[in-house]
């Protein structure tokens, strides 16, 4: 598969992570837990790590919070989990790491928005305490620009020096260049400060499509720092999928971004770890990244009356997730396996050849077997009560026999 070419983009180290270079493209999520609460968020942050968060951002908002930084650090290492940690600080962020300094030491990076640093004299001073603390622990930084908290005072200016265009550019192109300049002269502020030019990623969220895209590459042109990626308040449920892999799919096919994070509102109660698993399968279905085995799956139609080819796409898609785990330290190459369900005769054994392993099942009226091909071959058709468990026994004797363990080398 042919991917399209990378924006060659300044490699910055986050942890023991790398952000940009030639770095695959990086999972990122944020916990939603109060960061002063350590048992829940050290609970939060282990489940977006299983679930393949490379990197996770808690809000450090106030003194305590900021004092539960090292723990959470300590508590999740003591799990093995050394998961690099990002702060997100806006409004006083400077106070918190000046009198927390143990909070600056335990992060991997912090997240920076000009628009929350402070106002008019203020901005400045608190904005280089905060780049100072940065370098002094020799920590990266992301100048996360948010149209919901833009400097105004750079708005002003820039509407200003529209209005005294000829032809003024529409409101909404002032805002969308505010939001560029304020990331890109942010950026070389900190650089004059004294951080490495190396040690700066970028974002610029806003929540429409079209001006995230347009954003995006006026960034990607303006400079060569590492891009975040992300539709902010993206939404919840289909519509924030939807909208998010809109945006962050044409800006990925034009090579653009090297970090994302889907930015999902969840249903109350729900599981926070759905960002990640977006988040993977967006990269992974454009071919950018594997993480787990994908399940193709046909829609079914009047040909599928029962429920029962969809219990087992369900089935499988949530053993193939569960087993990944160990599966990854075991088997090389797993996580890149396809594995066809399909509902009839129609598609069933094209689709299913196309697969590493594939499934046919009847559909209505036809006769009750299910034939199962294995490398476009296949090998035995199955009946009877036990089909979706003899299918599962065979995807797993499958993996072992096709991919090799790890403790062993090479792929057969
Ligand atoms: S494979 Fe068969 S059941 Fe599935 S959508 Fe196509 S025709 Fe319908």
């Amino acid at each position: 598969m042919s991917l399209p070419q990378r924006r060659l983009a300044v490699p910055v180290l986050v942890g023991g992570v790398t952000v940009g270079g030639t770095a695959p493209i990086v999972v990122q999520s944020m916990t939603n837990t109060d960061t002063k609460d350590v048992n829940a968020t050290v609970a939060q942050v282990a489940d977006l790590v299983r679930a393949g968060s490379e990197l996770v951002r808690v809000t450090v908002n106030e003194k305590e919070a900021a004092a539960a930084v090292p723990r959470i650090r300590d508590a999740l290492a003591a799990m093995n989990i050394h998961v690099p940690l990002v702060g997100d600080f806006h409004f006083n962020g400077h106070k918190l790491l000046k009198d927390e300094p143990a909070c600056a030491e335990a992060l991997a990076k912090m997240r920076i928005n000009p628009g929350n640093v402070g106002r008019g004299s203020k901005r400045d001073p608190q904005f280089a305490e905060m780049i100072e603390i940065a370098c002094r622990y020799q920590k990266p930084v992301r100048i996360g620009v948010n149209w919901g908290s833009l400097d105004q005072d750079l708005l002003t200016r820039l509407m200003e020096e529209n209005a005294a265009r000829t032809i003024p550019w529409e409101a909404m192109e002032v805002v969308r260049e505010a939001i560029v300049v304020s990331a890109i002269e942010s950026a070389q502020r900190a650089e004059e400060l004294g951080l490495a030019h190396s040690a700066i990623i970028i974002s610029a969220k806003v929540s429409g499509v079209q001006d995230l895209i347009a954003i995006y590459r006026s960034l990607a042109s303006r400079c060569d720092y590492p891009l975040h990626l992300g539709l902010t308040e993206a939404g919840m449920g289909s519509k924030g999928i939807v909208g998010s892999s809109a945006a962050l799919g044409v800006l990925l096919q034009e090579g653009i971004g090297d970090t994302i994070r889907i930015s999902l509102t969840p249903e109350p109660g729900g599981d926070r770890t759905r960002e990640v698993i977006v988040a993977q399968e967006l990269l992974q279905t454009m071919g950018f990244r594997a993480f787990t085995p994908m399940v193709i799956a046909c829609p079914g139609c009047g040909r599928t009356t029962s429920t029962y080819f969809q219990q087992l796409a369900q089935s499988i898609q949530s053993h193939l997730r569960h087993r990944m785990p160990e599966w990854r330290k075991s088997h090389v190459g797993v996580e890149a396996m396809t594995v066809a369900v399909m509902g009839c005769v129609v598609n069933g054994p094209g689709e299913s050849k196309h697969a590493n392993i594939g499934i046919s099942l009847p559909g209505t009226g036809e006769r009750p077997i299910a034939p199962v091909y294995e490398d476009g071959e296949k090998t035995v058709t199955l009946k009877g009560e036990r089909i979706a468990q003899e299918f599962q026994d065979l995807v797993e004797a499958y993996v072992v026999r096709r991919f090799a363990r790890r403790d062993l080398g090479k792929t057969p």
